[in-house]
């Protein structure tokens, strides 16, 4: 086959342990998943339902260095669990959502709050908020067989060695069985398509030169530097 452009290669993620690599499909986000950050956001937690959005596959971030992106002035790394999904399904129920799982990573969801406070103001999509080069770093994914479901367990990200948000897996208020369903009513979910679950309270503003360091318990460590 030959093409009118040329095509783009598909971003991938290591695999913990193999030499096989994650193709990236679909990058699904949840928002307000802990309590404390839905209220911080001033848009309220208790919500009936989670709040999905979508970003550019080739937004997976290649390497640990972040350029800064333009038309910025408010750069936000939000520390969330990610789940890689493995098989596809449609309108999956809840109770088996997690044989769909193929394993587990840490991300940071990076977000330009100000163009958010904006798009809000102005009641516009969201979408350039979340969408740029390299606005999802993504550590190597731990397949199940190694790590099984996480369910609880520390969740932070230090910036130059200081603590700036800290959670746990347990405070969710959606779980990823109930995140997975909830996708999968409205769009198949296919092998490739990863999912962002949301970030404990605190996401504070980087600056070029801040080396982010996020982990979770049971899931890895993920080191990124804003260039
Ligand atoms: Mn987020």
């Amino acid at each position: 086959m030959s093409y009118a452009v040329p095509i783009y290669q598909i971003p991938t993620l290591e695999v913990a342990g193999q030499t096989a690599r994650f193709p990236i499909r679909r990058i699904y986000t949840i928002g307000r998943n802990y309590a404390a950050h839905a209220t911080e956001t001033g848009l309220g937690g208790g919500h009936s339902v989670p709040g999905i959005s979508l970003k550019p596959a080739d937004s997976i971030l290649a390497g640990s260095r972040l350029a800064y992106p333009p038309a910025t002035a408010q750069l936000e790394p939000e520390i969330e669990m990610v789940v890689a999904i493995g098989t596809g399904g449609a309108s999956i129920p809840s109770r088996t959502a997690l044989d769909h799982v193929f394993g587990y990573a840490v991300g940071f969801d990076v977000i330009r709050r100000d163009v958010l406070a904006d798009c809000i103001k102005n009641q516009h999509s969201w979408d350039l908020c979340k969408s740029f080069a390299g606005a999802s770093p993504v550590s190597a994914i731990r397949p199940v067989a190694d790590v099984g479901h996480p369910a609880k367990g520390a969740v932070w990200i230090k910036v130059n060695g200081e603590e700036r948000q800290r959670g746990d897996l347990s405070d969710m208020i959606w779980t990823v069985a109930e995140i997975l369903a909830r996708i999968s009513a409205y769009e198949r979910l296919e092998p490739g398509d990863i999912v962002f679950t949301g970030t404990p309270k605190g996401p504070k503003p980087v600056v070029r030169g801040d080396a982010l360091h996020g982990h979770i318990d049971g899931v890895g460590d993920l080191h990124v530097t804003i260039a």
